[in-house]
Parts: C-alpha cells; structure tokens; sequence
C-alpha cells in the first residue's frame, strides 16, 4: 500500500493522528444507502462517488495524545487478508510506526463500537493484546447485544477480536459518559449499535469529536437524514446524528470521521447558502 502522509491536528494540548488501516472495494449506493433512490445521488455524484459511481469508503482508526496518556479509538479491521474486503490487508500497526507510535505505548483502546471493521486489530493471531499495555474501553450496550444468541452467529469479530480481551483481563466496559483523561471522554450516540459512543476532546477551549460510524459518508453532512445498512436502528441513529452535528456546528467542534477519504478524515461542518458542507482541516 502506498503510504498516505501523516494527517494529524491539534485540539489545544492535545494531539490527535488520523491513521488509515485500509480501504476496501466500493460500494454501491443501493448497497450501503438502500433506501436513498438513485435520483437523489445527482447532486453529489462528483463530491461523494467515485467515477464509476460507487461510494468508496475508508476504514480509518484515530490517536489522541492527552495528559500523558495515549489513546487509540478503534482498531481496524485487523491484518488480514479479509476474503468478504476484496482480500485487502489491513495496515493499522505500520501506519502507527510510521507516525513514532509503537503498541505498547498505548494506554487505553477505545471502541467507539463493535463492528468488525472496528475490532479487527485487537490481539494478534496467537490470542495476546496487540497493544500490551493497554485497557480495552467497549460500550457495555454492544457487548450485550452482540452476546445475544441471535446476533452473534452474525458477528464473529467478537468472539475472535473482543471476547478474548475478557479472559485476558483486559476488557473494561463502559455505560453513559465516561471521562478517559480530564480532556477526553466518550458520550453515547446509540443507534448505529445499541451503545454505539462518540469521543469529545475539550482542551483549552478548543473543542473536537471522533464520530466513530454516526456519520459513515461524506453525504451525511449534507444529509444527515439518509441511513445506511449497516445502522442497527436507523431512527435512533438519525437522532443522535442530527443531535451531535448540531453540537459540532453550535460549539465549533473540529471532527474526525474514520470512514472520509485520507486527507479529509478532520474537517468542519459550515453552511453557506442554507445548505451544509465539509471544510477539511488543515493541520
Ligand atoms: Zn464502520
């Protein structure tokens, strides 16, 4: 894979790196926005898709450096090759190395839930924590609903990815707002999954917020109200999408989005015209 350059800000004291661990094949619109009619595509056709029409996304986790402390949000989908990606690998610990971030540095990996494109990365192939130092923050709601009989035969990124991290004793989870350093907390924004959860930075006045998969695609800062296949309760997911743009918007908050294409995983939501748009961060 070709390497991407380092894409990394700073939220006042703290330091936050976009690091992509792979891209998989496109998607067709119909595929992953099922009930968004193709008509409604026209105006972003050249924004949002790819020249085949395609919505390609990104499968990017984030650092953030805060009081001392290391944190990893998400992991990836793990090294791979991934027979249902396209047998794509995934890049998450080079990408780390290449920014001077080394495993055992990190103190704390948070999920911002528990898809397999988020978890992949968790322990490595002989069943020891990939970040050995590291407590495992997950979102109690997803960890319930994915034990259930139902669900889990469909999501085996948990059994493999995050039940080992409970034999292990490494796997702390987490209900309601939960403060990781005095300037880096996660909220819930459920819906996507039952506890699926934000992180906000609140550092020296300066506000930021990893989105996790509360906003997918690009499309969705200009219409937020379409959702994706992928989302567990889709009006619960609108909601708690509408509610955290209108903090972003309202409090100035810079975003990161782990699913945008490399160099535009931070950014801004502004207006102009009555209508929404993403105004990339620039380090
Ligand atoms: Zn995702």
């Amino acid at each position: 894979m070709n390497h991407p350059p380092t894409e990394k800000i700073t939220v006042g004291a703290v330091d936050v790196w976009a690091l992509l661990d792979m891209i998989p094949p496109p998607y067709t619109t119909g595929d992953f926005f099922p009930s968004v009619p193709p008509d409604a595509w026209r105006p972003y056709r050249r924004e949002v898709l790819d020249q085949d029409g395609k919505l390609q996304l990104y499968y990017g986790c984030f650092a953030i450096r805060s009081q001392g402390k290391l944190i990893l949000v998400d992991t990836g989908m793990g090294p791979g090759p991934h027979p249902d990606r396209g047998n794509v690998c995934g890049h998450l610990t080079g990408r780390m190395k290449r920014e001077g971030l080394a495993p055992e540095d990190v103190d704390f990996v948070v999920h911002t839930h528990l898809h397999p494109d988020h978890v992949g990365w968790n322990v490595t192939a002989q069943g020891e924590p990939t970040f050995p130092k590291a407590r495992y923050l997950a979102p109690r709601e997803d960890w319930e609903h994915f034990n259930r009989p139902e669900i889990r035969g469909e999501a085996p990124q948990v059994d493999r990815c995050v039940r080992p991290l409970e034999g292990l004793g490494v796997l702390d989870l987490v209900d309601g707002e939960s403060a990781i350093t005095g300037e880096v907390m996660a909220v819930p924004t459920p819906g996507h999954t039952p506890g699926h959860q934000n992180i906000l930075i609140n550092s020296q006045g300066r506000k930021g917020v990893v989105v996790g998969d509360l906003i997918q695609s690009l499309v969705q800062v200009m219409e937020p109200e379409w959702y994706s296949r992928a989302d567990v309760d889709p009006h619960v997911a609108m909601a708690s999408r509408l509610a955290m743009m209108k903090r972003i918007e309202g409090e100035g908050m810079v975003m990161a989005a782990g699913h945008f294409p490399t160099g535009a995983h931070f950014g801004r939501i502004l207006r102009a015209e009555g209508r929404r748009y993403w105004q990339v961060e620039r380090p």
